[in-house]
């Protein structure tokens, strides 16, 4: 991206703040890491992730502590582990690449045998369905809070072009926040693009 970015860090909002910000949108609802906290995740604005808490509970039930970006990685391979099997029972191989305290403990993760059928019903419940396209646009839509933070509880805000532009000066050029960026909107995104972009994924949520 061409934006300049600065490294004054507007991290302010703490867990509390940001659970009364995004209830005002949202019930039943808690706060997921993308990086989680035991892969070295931070408990801020920009790494938090408002997620309905059965949807959250399926997420980590198949992807256990992998990070938003393992996940975005692989997403469509899982899905036809899932999907497109002919087994009755399979193990989810995809978490080796997840860190546990203990190694024993992932390995017995890893070779947990599961139903497909159970499998499936955690995936349609973590991203709102079938679709192979629902999951990568709740993961873009997951990485749209990595981008703006808080900010995403008042669009209003976020689509004003001044505002916007002005946000992206204030913020930090952080390593995940500009690989959100790339994937969300292309390396060379104008503001009317990102506007653009995100009322697309906002507006193709189930
Ligand atoms: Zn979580």
């Amino acid at each position: 991206m061409t934006q300049r970015f600065h490294l004054a860090l507007p991290r302010g909002r703490g867990k509390a703040e940001l659970h009364r910000l995004y209830s005002d949108q949202l019930r039943n609802f808690n706060l997921h890491h993308l990086i989680p906290s035991s892969r070295g995740g931070e408990t801020n604005e920009f790494n938090l992730f408002p997620y309905k808490l059965k949807s959250h509970r399926a997420y980590h039930a198949l992807f256990l502590n992998m990070t938003i970006w393992e996940v975005w990685e692989r997403v469509e391979e899982i899905y036809e582990e899932i999907f497109n099997t002919n087994e009755e029972k399979i193990s989810r191989q995809w978490i080796n690449v997840c860190r546990l305290k203990k190694d024993t403990g992932l390995d017995v993760q890893i070779n947990r045998i599961f139903g497909v059928e159970y499998l499936q019903e955690k995936w349609i419940i973590a991203f709102g369905g079938q679709d192979i396209r629902q999951a990568q646009r709740l993961l873009k839509y997951m990485m749209l809070f990595i981008i703006f933070g808080s900010h995403m509880a008042d669009t209003n805000y976020l689509f004003d072009n001044g505002h916007l532009a002005e946000f992206f000066e204030k913020s930090p050029a952080d390593e995940n926040r500009l690989r959100a960026f790339n994937i969300c909107f292309g390396e060379s995104a104008d503001w009317q693009r990102i506007k653009a972009k995100v009322s697309k994924i906002r507006r193709q949520l189930p």
